[in-house]
C-alpha cells in the first residue's frame, strides 16, 4: 500500500489542509488507517466501531490482539454511545482533565466491538486536546481507536518521521503535525472500581487525580516488578518502548554512576561497539560515550518526559549498540518517566555505590 502524507504547518489550518483532513477522515470511515498527532504521542487511528478497522490496527502494529485499544472522542456528549455507565466520579474527572491526556476505563456499550476492546467488557476512552486530532476524529465519524503509531514494542513516536519509519507502506495516511507536546502516553485510570485505580502512569499524576477524586489507588504492578500479578491494563505486561540496542539504568550517587558508566562505555568502545548515555543536564558533562542525550534538568520532569522517547529513537538513528541511563526522581510525573524507562530497559537496573 502507498502511504499518503499530509504536512500541516503549526497554527490555523488553511482550507486546503482542512480538505486533506476531511479526506483522511473519510478514509477512516471506509475502514482505512490514519496516523495523526495528539498532545501525548502520535496515534494510529481507525474507526473504533468497525471490527475490521481494529483488526487492521493490530496487524499494522504487530500488536497482540488481547491488548485493547483506546477510543478517542472529540466531544464529551459522544461518550454516551460507547459506555453503558458514566459514573459521577468519571464526570468529575472529565470536567477536570478533558480534553487532555487522561484515559478512563468504563463499562462498554454494545456499540463497541470486542475487537476494539481486546475481548473485554470495558472500554478505554480519551478526549484529546490536540486541535488536529479533534478535527480528524470529527471527520471520521466521532470514534477513533488509536494506539500509539509505532510497531509493537518500539518507543512511541513523538515525530511524524518516526511514524513513517514504522508505518510507511502499512497504513493509508500519515498526518505530520510537527513534534508532540507531552511526549509520553496518557494516564489510564480504571473508573469501574471504587476507589478508582491508575493502570498506567502518565502526564496527569496520581496527586492530580486525587485532588479531584479523593482516594485513588495504583495498580500494584506499576509500583513493583515482583508482585507476581498480571497488570490490569493488558498492554502493560508486554515489553515496550525498546530501542534496538541494549539499555541499562544505573542508580546511585552521581559520581559513582558516572564512573561505572564511563568504565562500561570505555570497554564497549574498545571492543568496537557504539555507546550512548541518557543523562540529566546536571551531570551530562561527566560522561564519555559516542552519543550523549541530555534530556533536561532533574528539576524539570516535563522536559525529561518530552525528550525521553525521542532520545530512544535517536539512539536507533545513530546505530547505538549499548545505552546507559541515569535514574530519575520517581515522584509526580517521574512515576510515568521511570515506568517507561524501566520498560524500555526490560527492567535491567544496576545499583552502584561509591565504594565500588
Ligand atoms: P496504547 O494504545 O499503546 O496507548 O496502549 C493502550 C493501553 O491501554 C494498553 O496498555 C491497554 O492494555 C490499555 N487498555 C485499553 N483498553 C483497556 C481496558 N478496557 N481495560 C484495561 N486496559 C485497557
Ligand atoms: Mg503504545
Amino acid at each position: 500500500m502507498e502511504t499518503k502524507y499530509i504536512v500541516l504547518p503549526g497554527g490555523t489550518l488553511s482550507e486546503e489542509d482542512d480538505r486533506a483532513l476531511r479526506l483522511a477522515g473519510e478514509t477512516m470511515k471506509q475502514g482505512g488507517l490514519v496516523a495523526f498527532p495528539t498532545e501525548t504521542v502520535y496515534g494510529l487511528g481507525g474507526d473504533a466501531l468497525n471490527p475490521e478497522s481494529s483488526r487492521k490496527i493490530y496487524a499494522a502494529k504487530g500488536r497482540p490482539s488481547d491488548n485493547p485499544l483506546i477510543v478517542h472522542i472529540c466531544c464529551l456528549e459522544d461518550i454516551y454511545r460507547i459506555v453503558s455507565d458514566f459514573p459521577e466520579a468519571a464526570g468529575k474527572a472529565a470536567q477536570a482533565f478533558w480534553p487532555g491526556p487522561l484515559t478512563m476505563i468504563l463499562p462498554k456499550s454494545d456499540a463497541v466491538p470486542k475487537e476494539t476492546t481486546g475481548g473485554l467488557d470495558t472500554v478505554a476512552v480519551r478526549f484529546p486536546s490536540h486541535p488536529v486530532a479533534q478535527r480528524l476524529i470529527a471527520y471520521s465519524g466521532g470514534y477513533v481507536a488509536a494506539p500509539s503509531a509505532n510497531l509493537s514494542g518500539r518507543p512511541s513516536p513523538t515525530l511524524a518521521k518516526y511514524v513513517a519509519q514504522d508505518m510507511d507502506g502499512r497504513i493509508d495516511w500519515i498526518i505530520d503535525g510537527g513534534p508532540v507536546g507531552i511526549g509520553l502516553e496518557s494516564t489510564i485510570v480504571d473508573m469501574t472500581v471504587d476507589p478508582p485505580q491508575i493502570l498506567r502512569p502518565g502526564y496527569v499524576t496520581a496527586q492530580d487525580l486525587a485532588g479531584v477524586l479523593g482516594q485513588v489507588d495504583m495498580d500494584i504492578t506499576i509500583l513493583r516488578d515482583d508482585s507476581g500479578q498480571a497488570p490490569k491494563a493488558p498492554g502493560m505486561k508486554y515489553r515496550h518502548y525498546a530501542p534496538k540496542g541494549e539499555l541499562v539504568i544505573v542508580e546511585g550517587e552521581p559520581s559513582a554512576v558516572a564512573s561505572y558508566i564511563n568504565e562500561q562505555t570505555g570497554k564497549l568502545s574498545a571492543a568496537g561497539f557504539c555507546t550512548g548515555v541518557i543523562a540529566a543536564s546536571e551531570g551530562a558533562d561527566s560522561y564519555r560515550a559516542d552519543v550523549i542525550k541530555c534530556v533536561g534538568s532533574r528539576e524539570d520532569a516535563e522536559q525529561i518526559a518530552h525528550n525521553l522517547f525521542t532520545a530512544l529513537r535517536e539512539f536507533d538513528d545513530d546505530g547505538v549498540d549499548y545505552m546507559f541511563s541515569e535514574s530519575f526522581p520517581h515522584s509526580g510525573l517521574g512515576q510515568a518517566i521511570m515506568n517507561r524507562l524501566l520498560k524500555a530497559a526490560g527492567h535491567k537496573v544496576v545499583r552502584v555505590s561509591d565504594e565500588q
